[in-house]
């Protein structure tokens, strides 16, 4: 939609195909449903991809600010929650009115419930073939999202047009996605949150970590820290490494303070049992789950620890290891990682070095966000310019 609407605003005569019977379907359900559209702290880390230059030009030519102007413009303005940015009704739907409001003002004809089936370039013009009609353009600008939540219309369709144009790829795989683990501790930690660091290791190498309320399901691991490292997990898995996740599970306190806070608990609560020792850090389940992956019973006097035990139980708490076997899939995925590779395209202006007028945006690149509004940023940005060059003469 920012494609078509920057692309008409310059210009252009603009006929966007969708297969669902309305536009934006997918923005509908971010951010819980407010639509966190990007965020205020733009560090290139927020994004992944193969090429961080390409994203770096990308970013500077559309980048925060422009965003901002642009809904503006659009009458959209924005909620600040901690700098990650939502609309100010809170209402993701909002979003999804705005851009179609403004695509129908700029004269963009939406073509709905029309699913592209092929597309293919002869003599300088493109085609889009759809049941029982063709479009032609001069230029081509896909958008079709990746396969990450195929119910909200992104299929993976756009991978095979890309390719079909003479692209690479960059493996799909399902990024900012719930870990899954055969442990038996799972199904009795279920419903569970809890502040935790967690680190991702590759054998024994560790890929990546973040903080924050990490939830236990029947499954595994959910949660924002989980998310936020999942994409390098999923990686470590498609490769066939081991994978774990070691959860911190008292992550604000300082390292260096630790033994002593520990010693002077189990001092003060000497005459408790060891479960008792955990009631205030840890939730009842939790706790016995300590207490077994330290070897202690929970019925021992806290006073008659060993120095091994006392040492073994704050290891459960601060190092909670658990193997992972898999991920929730494309189904579950927000987002994917991998796609178009971005060596074949221009960063500034999104246009395939391998086509000439053919253009890329969204998700479909080999590019992904963190959580915290990233994905979105990248598809206004791309889609911005990948609309405005399709229009103009460079
Ligand atoms: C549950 C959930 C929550 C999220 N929350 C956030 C958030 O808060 N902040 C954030 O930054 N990101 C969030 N994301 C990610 C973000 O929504 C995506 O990265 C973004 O929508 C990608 O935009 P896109 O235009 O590339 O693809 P999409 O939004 O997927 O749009 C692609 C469109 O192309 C259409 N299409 C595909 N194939 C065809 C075809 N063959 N013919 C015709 N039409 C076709 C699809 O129907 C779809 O409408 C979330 C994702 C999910 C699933």
């Amino acid at each position: 939609m920012t494609a078509a609407i920057s692309a008409a605003r310059a210009g252009a005569k603009v006929t966007l195909l969708e297969q669902n019977k309305q536009v934006g379907k997918k923005l509908l359900v971010t951010g819980n449903g407010r639509c966190n559209l990007t965020n205020r702290d733009q560090a290139l880390s927020h994004y992944r991809g193969s090429s961080p230059a390409f994203i770096k030009s990308a970013l500077k030519a559309f980048g925060l600010w422009e965003t901002l102007e642009f809904f503006q413009g659009l009458g959209i303005v924005t909620r600040d929650r901690n700098g990650y940015l939502y609309p100010y009704s809170d209402q993701a739907s909002a979003v999804a009115d705005a851009l179609r409001m403004e695509a129908e003002h700029q004269k963009v004809k939406l073509a709905l419930n029309t699913r592209v089936q092929k597309i293919r370039k002869e003599k300088g013009r493109f085609f889009a073939e759809t049941f029982g009609w063709t479009y032609e353009g001069d230029a081509l600008i896909l958008a079709a999202g990746s396969c990450a939540a195929a119910q909200t219309g992104s299929d993976g369709s756009g991978y095979v047009f890309a390719e079909t144009m003479g692209h690479s790829l960059i493996k799909p795989l399902p990024a900012l996605v719930q870990l899954r683990s055969k442990d038996p501790i799972f199904p009795k930690l279920k419903g569970l949150r809890t502040e935790a660091k967690v680190t991702l290791f590759s054998e024994k190498e560790p890929l990546a970590e973040d903080t924050g309320e990490v939830q236990f399901t029947e499954y595994g691991l959910s949660g924002i820290p989980v998310f936020q490292v999942s994409r390098y997990g999923v990686k470590a898995l498609e490769q066939g490494k081991n994978l774990r996740a070691v959860l911190d599970l008292l992550p604000h306190m300082k390292k260096e303070e630790l033994p002593s806070f520990w010693e002077d608990r189990i001092h003060a609560g000497a005459y408790k049992s060891a479960g008792q020792l955990l009631v205030g850090l840890f939730p009842k389940n939790m706790a016995d789950c300590l207490l077994k992956r330290a070897e202690i019973p929970s019925n021992k006097t806290a006073g008659d620890l060993t120095r091994e035990e006392r040492k073994a139980l704050l290891s459960a708490c601060t190092s909670f290891e658990v193997k992972l076997s898999a991920s929730n899939g494309f189904e579950r995925a927000q987002v994917c990682c991998g796609g178009v590779d971005t060596r074949e395209v221009n960063g500034k202006t999104m246009e395939s070095m391998l086509v000439p007028k053919l253009y890329f945006a969204g998700e479909l690149l080999d590019v992904d966000g963190a959580c915290g509004g990233y994905n979105l940023q990248w598809a206004w940005t791309s889609g911005y310019l990948a609309g405005f060059y399709s229009a103009v003469d460079k």
